[in-house]
């Protein structure tokens, strides 16, 4: 036995393989973990938490707005972006500090490399050391992709636009997911002049139709250009044939990380527009490669995720992977979930099957739309339904001038009488649907909702009162 040799070696530092690594330690067993780049992983350093910062920032404008309709003499001002990025940069430094010693605490032993699978029980360090390991977590998430247009590296992606040195006064998005259209309402909340493409005819696929298009006639109201059936195919540097466009600088990932890189965009109606800066958030792809999977004989798929079961075990029984890289259901919970019932499975023999079905989940867009179970259109394809749906300016905003529509919307099983599924437009949906995920998870029936007695006024009570369904079938 080699004197590094360790009971678990996880390769990524981020939400699931943390999480791993803390509950295997937990258990007594030798524990180390790889990261290349900052610990944290996406969620921490370059996803959900400096996203949902720059959604705090980008909101007082509108409620500036709003509390002049209260009589309030108030103006929001100009956003700086300098400060924010600052207190941004700290706040992201305070918390790799805080995984840090979260894992040094937990006793488990950090490498600051990246690292690879060499053999089902090794893993090699970026300066060659060989560490033997009777179990391989591999939970090295995953990273933004441009698509193969010409110019693509001119485009930023979202790792890029926390780094923004400055905020550019006019921004395209490209894309129309979870990623495109929170940084299109974050981007418009803090004065940028933002323009979206999305290819498919209406924005966020796979959400329930009627609350994507509520999201969207609300974005289009808070000014953003939203163009669907749209898409790029050419972007040239604005320097090449305008006097005032500047060339844009090549980063670490490829693309420019600087918002004043003006380029112009050719779109699939042959119209060229210039933007002075551009985001492509065209989807995710697993962190698969040049890891040594192939060699130690873990299976992975066309789109590059590693073939899990349900247990999170790969082809090769000491090697298992857990969130992004898996491609299951791309969440941070979920890969804190994964990572605790592998820990469960393979160091306390109990074996356990993370539960992917009726996760809750948030596009943090403005309003935030907020989602648990199936849309009304897959519940249809499924069984007969009934539909309870409410849409109103909610009383807060009524002393605005700008509508402000909210979705209440419940999906019934006529059946089971189940709910099947919620889906909430209104600012605050995330904190709501965690609560409403609950009682969907819990199986709780239509009849189950209406015996709770409303909490009045608040626009959620709609969510017990709704007598009469709007739509059955
Ligand atoms: P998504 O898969 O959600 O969206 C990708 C978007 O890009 C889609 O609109 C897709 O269009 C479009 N697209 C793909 N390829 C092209 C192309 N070649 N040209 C133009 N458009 C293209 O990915 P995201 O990157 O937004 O997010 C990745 C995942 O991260 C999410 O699925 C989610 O799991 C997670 N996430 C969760 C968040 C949250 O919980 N709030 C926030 C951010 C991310 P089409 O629909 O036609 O395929």
């Amino acid at each position: 036995m080699m004197p590094r040799d360790v009971d678990l070696f996880v390769i990524g530092g981020g939400s699931g393989g943390v999480r791993a690594a803390r509950t295997a330690a937990a258990t007594g067993a030798r524990v180390a973990l790889a990261e290349s780049r900052r610990m944290g992983g996406t969620c921490v350093i370059r996803g959900c938490v400096p996203k949902k910062l720059m959604v705090f920032a980008s909101e007082f404008r509108e409620q500036a707005a709003l509390a002049r309709g209260y009589g309030w003499n108030a103006e929001a001002g100009a956003f700086e972006w300098q400060t924010f990025r600052a207190k941004l940069d700290a706040e992201l430094d305070r918390l790799e500090d805080v995984y840090r010693k979260l894992l040094t605490s937990s006793g488990v032993t950090m490498h600051d490399t990246r690292a690879q699978v060499s053999g089902p029980n090794t893993v090699e360090l970026g300066d060659g050391t060989r560490v033997a390991a009777r179990h391989i977590l591999v939970a090295t998430g995953g990273h933004p992709v441009r698509p193969d247009v010409p110019g693509a590296a001119l485009g930023m992606v979202s790792d890029d636009v926390f780094k923004m040195e400055t905020l550019p006064g006019s921004m395209l998005v490209v894309g129309g997911g979870y990623i495109a259209c929170e940084f299109a309402c974050i981007l418009n909340g803090m004065g940028v002049e933002v323009t979206q493409f999305y290819r498919g005819p209406q924005i966020l696929r796979g959400f329930d139709d009627e609350a994507r298009d509520i999201v969207a006639s609300r974005m289009r109201g808070q000014g953003i250009d939203l163009q669907v059936n749209t898409n790029v195919v050419d972007l040239r540097p604005a320097g090449a044939d305008t006097a005032e466009g500047g060339a844009s600088r090549p980063n670490e990932s490829g693309g420019s990380a600087s918002a004043t890189g003006s380029v112009v965009a050719t779109d699939t109606n042959g119209v060229e527009r210039r933007f002075e800066s551009l985001l492509f958030a065209t989807g995710r792809a697993p962190n698969s490669k040049d890891i040594g999977l192939e060699m130690a004989g873990v299976a992975v798929n066309q789109r590059g995720a590693i073939e899990v079961d349900a247990y999170s075990q790969t082809a090769v029984p000491s090697i298992h992977a857990i969130g992004d890289v898996t491609d299951r259901v791309n969440l941070t919970p979920v890969a804190i979930r994964e990572g605790q019932a592998f820990t469960e499975t393979v160091f306390k023999g109990n074996p356990t099957a993370p539960d992917h079905d009726l996760v809750a989940s948030t596009v943090f867009t403005q309003p935030e739309l907020g989602t648990v179970g199936l849309t009304e259109e897959a519940a249809r394809e499924q069984e007969e339904i009934e539909v309870y749906s409410t849409s109103f300016n909610p009383m807060r905003t009524a002393f605005g001038d700008r509508p402000n529509q909210v979705l209440m919307k419940l999906v019934v099983s006529r059946a089971s009488r189940k709910v099947l599924g919620c889906h909430i437009v209104s600012d605050g949906a995330g904190e709501l649907i965690q609560m409403v995920g609950i009682a969907v998870k819990a199986g709780l029936t239509k009849e189950d909702f209406d015996r709770t007695v409303a909490v009045h006024p608040t626009v959620s009570e709609e969510l017990v009162t709704m007598q009469t369904p709007t739509r059955a079938t």
